[in-house]
């Protein structure tokens, strides 16, 4: 006799959600109980997934989430710096700078990093866009955020050499060093020698 299992229906709920990032088999199995227990928050659930699906596009400008029938948020705000562009990997890192609350300028969001290994190329990023883009607004600064580990620093490479010959353009990349509240004892030897490498005067 064939083993027990759930019926077609919810095989199939825990087959979707089983290959969504953070879920395995078994954390799968338990959020499919928990949202057979509760059908409103289903449909709650059902309705918000397809709102955001038919939406939400990526700004043809910056790259960043933006609604398809309204003005991207950040590339129409009026009061950023339309002459600086922060350089980052993944529409989420926006985020994670804008709450640092350090910076006001514009964003560009590459899709991803060079990585040989997963073959992603120059082709696969929003690279050609970005040249576009910083003759176009006139950037005088453009800032490299992409990750310190190895792909990032050849993806800011890349960047910096792309852009090198455009006049007036200065490029940057973010400072690497300590992290806030740590002692030294907490650092590791790459994050030490960056952050003496980075090191600026007292002022
Ligand atoms: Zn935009």
């Amino acid at each position: 006799m064939a083993s027990l299992d759930y019926p077609p229906a919810l095989r199939r709920m825990i087959a979707q959600l089983k290959v969504l990032p953070g879920l395995g088999p078994r954390s799968a199995e338990r959020l499919m109980l928990h949202l057979m227990g509760d059908v409103p928050r289903v449909a709650n659930l059902v309705e918000a997934l397809q709102e955001a699906a038919q939406r939400v596009v990526a700004c043809p400008e910056c790259g960043f989430f933006c609604e398809s029938d309204a003005d991207c948020e950040l590339c129409f705000h009026p009061q950023r710096q339309r002459h600086l562009i922060c350089v980052v990997e993944q529409a989420a890192d926006v985020l994670r700078l804008e709450r640092s609350g350090a910076y006001r300028g514009l964003y560009h969001v590459l899709g991803g990093r060079l990585s040989p290994l997963d073959h992603v190329t120059a082709e696969d990023l929003r690279l050609e866009s970005l040249s576009r883009r910083v003759v176009a607004l006139g950037a005088r600064e453009v800032i490299l955020a992409t990750g310190s580990d190895v792909e990032g620093e050849a993806t800011a490479s890349f960047i910096r050499d792309l852009l090198r010959g455009i006049p007036g353009l200065m490029v940057s990349r973010l400072a690497q060093g300590l992290p806030a509240g740590g002692g030294l004892d907490h650092a590791d030897e790459l994050t030490l020698y960056q952050a003496l490498n980075g090191r600026r005067e007292c002022s």
